[in-house]
């Protein structure tokens, strides 16, 4: 069964083709700069075969035409006729607390992403663009929305609930939620079987280091604290997100800097985190390399993010009563020897304990990093896509 997946953003739609008999990626690849000038398509083959096209693409439809249109192609295509796409998945980022798992999208389930909007006014309304546009590109094909936040919606009220007056939770929903869900499940999962162990049995924590960076108490397959909240600005050091920030102190700074709503949100989620500390760059590998070099900023940029990963470490394996491993992905987490080590140095009380030369090396894949204590530590590359195209092909079959 052939699935599509998408991502669609707001200027931009990311794809990729899944043959599911073998799970087997055809192609994938993405449309950027939608309604600018100069859009960019990049598209790549299983068989190594690449090609960048340019275009003018004025919406998300146009983007998904022009992704069928090179999935159909002579030259570059993987498939010969629109109708061998059985089904197509796509990502949403909140579901607020009406879905706790994947849903097959009808007219009910449109109106339900509708309401979900107003909690994530940047990111809903993209998603549901390319839900629209493909159901009139694809009509026949069923289409399958998996969310981001569906994984957490089994924390506990006293994990999600935040200190205000509980009013405001029963108005706006003003809750944790929770991101970056599909990729906990998908590593905690694969964890599991790594260790040979029915995850049932399990306190994992996953720690998901991308540009944006969460991490989750998963425990005996469930997910009983995360540290992203209502929107996922909350938590860890992210490349140029606070995290976590004393409220106050933000109003303290509208006040003296005499900035509204729409700055304090820019400097908040686009002016801070490894980019605000260092003043060097929101990515990893040049706050590091800077780091190394003796930029001393970088360096209390790398030792923030590192403390704080190890900080909530630390308060979910209380929140758990124990921990039985340590996730590392997303392409910090699967790519910086020097954070994992940061990290995970000084918890040996806990039972962590890192194999430098395993930690270091170039190895790729899943793989144990620890010295087999009995608490393990693990690299995961994450795959979000192809949980995306399992719980489409399990709803589609069902
Ligand atoms: P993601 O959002 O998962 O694609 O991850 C992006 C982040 O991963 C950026 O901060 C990159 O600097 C970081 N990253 C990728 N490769 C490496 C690496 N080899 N070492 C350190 N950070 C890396």
């Amino acid at each position: 069964m052939i699935i599509l997946v998408l991502n669609s953003g707001s200027s931009s739609v990311k794809y990729r083709l899944f043959e599911m008999g073998g799970e087997r990626c055809l192609a994938w690849g993405g449309v950027e700069r939608i309604g600018a000038r100069g859009a960019i398509l990049n598209h790549q083959r299983y068989d190594g075969h690449k090609v960048k096209l340019a275009g003018e693409i004025v919406d998300h439809q146009a983007a998904i035409e022009y992704i069928l249109a090179i999935l159909l192609s002579k030259n570059h295509g993987v498939i010969g006729e629109r109708s061998e796409i059985k089904a197509v998945g796509h990502r949403v980022v909140h579901g607020g607390e009406k879905f706790t798992g994947s849903v097959l999208i009808d007219t009910e389930v449109m109106t339900q992403l509708h309401d979900c909007i107003e909690l994530a006014p940047l990111h809903n309304p993209h998603n549901i663009k390319g839900i629209t546009a493909c159901r009139a590109l694809l009509p026949d094909a069923p289409q399958v929305a998996v969310f981001d936040t569906a994984f957490h919606q089994q924390m506990p009220d006293y994990a999600y609930l935040y200190g205000l007056p509980y009013i405001l939770y029963k108005r706006y929903g003003v809750r944790r939620y929770g991101f970056h869900g599909t990729s906990h499940r998908y590593v905690s999962d694969r964890a599991a079987r790594l260790m040979e162990r029915p995850i049932e049995e399990l306190k994992l924590i996953t720690c998901h280091l991308g540009n944006g960076c969460s991490i989750a108490a998963v425990k005996g397959g469930v997910s009983v604290d995360t540290s992203m909240g209502f929107t996922p600005t909350e938590g860890l050091l992210m490349g140029t997100r606070t995290g976590d920030l004393d409220p106050a102190a933000l109003l303290y700074i509208m006040s003296r800097e005499e900035i509204g709503i729409g700055e304090a949100n820019s400097l908040i989620n686009k002016h801070s985190g490894l980019q605000g500390i260092s003043g060097v760059s929101n990515d990893m590998r040049e706050i590091e390399a800077e780091a190394a070099a003796g930029n001393a900023r970088a360096e209390l940029a790398l030792s923030v993010f590192c403390y704080r990963v190890k900080k909530y470490i630390g308060a979910y394996a209380a929140a758990m009563g124990g921990i039985d491993g340590v996730v590392f992905t997303g392409g910090i987490g699967e790519n910086s020897s020097e954070v994992r080590h940061r990290t995970i140095d000084g918890l040996q009380f806990l039972g962590l304990e890192l194999d430098p030369e395993a930690n270091r090396s170039n190895d790729t894949g899943e793989r144990f990093i620890d010295r087999g204590g009995p608490a393990r530590v693990m690299v995961i590359p994450t795959n979000e896509e192809l949980v995306i195209a399992r719980d489409t092909v399990g709803l589609v079959n069902h």
